[in-house]
């Protein structure tokens, strides 16, 4: 059981887990900690921590467990504003969707690796954000990943793993590298795209016609490009390598699909959405059953 769990951010993924935990009987007491009040107010009134404080090193302080769950630009300012609270034997974690960059600010802020600390990422959430979007249920039957380094203690490593498990969640680890070249495939490329179609037909003349005609396919294409902009602004950046070579790739695949159309080739774009049609049936439609 965690003695005192110290939560930065107490947003859709924070929350969520402040309430799974507390659901589970894993957790004695929560204290939430952000830049707004209301915020944490509205967060407390939801039971979904128990006291808060505005100053990073004051509610840190006497934490056995520290979760930051804030925006990845974000990440580098609250660890330097934590780091002088942080108890030497307290576990931290976070839960941001790039890791390379979350490793680097950890590496910039400690001066080295603490083998306490254990970079993790649910891959859980929802187009929705703040404390009121919050759900103990989310991270049922889904996955964390979570991203040790040479220097991580293997009983903090434990310790985390035990913590997302109390949640439903199934726990798997893997590489920092591996991790953000994955996510900039499946996560981060989509939603770019997402994001990017529809400010494109956003800033069509027409845009109000094209919108009345929009049906259920575009529904379903675009729902992540209801995310939270400044979040996927951080993603992007954090994770610019892996999200680059992915975009050139795509980027070249498009040009390709505009060869055949432009030169009538019916012949490839068939196959191009057959390998594509036969890929989600398998991977994606099975996986849902
Ligand atoms: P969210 O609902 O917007 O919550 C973010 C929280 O961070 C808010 O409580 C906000 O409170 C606080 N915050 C923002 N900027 C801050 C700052 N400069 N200093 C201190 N606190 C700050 O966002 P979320 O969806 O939970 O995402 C949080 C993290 O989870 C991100 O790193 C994201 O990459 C990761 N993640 C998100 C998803 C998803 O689908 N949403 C999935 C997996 C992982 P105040 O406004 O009061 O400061």
């Amino acid at each position: 059981v965690i003695r005192r769990l110290c939560i930065f951010g107490v947003g859709l993924i924070g929350g969520s887990l402040a309430r799974a935990l507390r659901k589970a009987g894993a957790v004695e007491e929560i204290v939430g900690c952000s830049r707004r009040v209301e915020h944490l107010e509205e967060a407390q009134r939801l039971g979904v921590i128990d006291r808060f404080d505005t100053d990073p090193a004051s509610a840190v302080a006497g934490a056995d467990m520290v979760v930051v769950a804030v925006p990845l630009g974000a990440v580098r300012a609250v660890l330097e504003a934590l780091r002088p609270g942080l108890a030497e034997e307290a576990v931290i974690t976070d839960v941001g969707s790039a890791k390379g960059s979350v490793v680097a600010d950890v590496r910039a802020v400690f001066g080295t690796m603490p083998p306490n600390f254990v970079p993790g990422h649910p891959i859980a959430g929802t187009e929705q954000s703040g404390v009121a979007a919050s759900f103990p249920e989310l991270f049922e039957h889904r996955r964390v990943i979570l991203t040790p380094v040479a220097e991580t203690a293997a009983e903090a490593l434990g310790r985390v793993r035990d913590m997302w498990a109390r949640t439903g969640a199934e726990v798997v680890e893997m590489s920092v590298a591996l991790h953000d070249e994955v996510l900039a495939a499946t996560s981060h490329l989509p939603h770019l795209l997402a994001f990017g179609l529809v400010d494109s037909l956003a800033r069509l003349q027409e845009h109000q016609e094209v919108f009345r005609f929009a049906a259920g396919g575009f529904r379903d294409f675009t729902r992540i490009a209801s995310s939270d902009p400044v979040m996927w602004r951080d993603i992007c950046l954090a994770n610019r390598d892996a999200v680059l070579e992915m975009l050139d790739r795509f980027t070249a695949d498009l040009a390709e699909m505009r060869a055949a159309i432009e030169a009538g080739d019916g012949q490839a774009l068939l196959e191009c959405f057959q390998r594509a049609k036969r890929a989600r049936d398998e991977h994606v439609v099975r996986r849902e059953e």
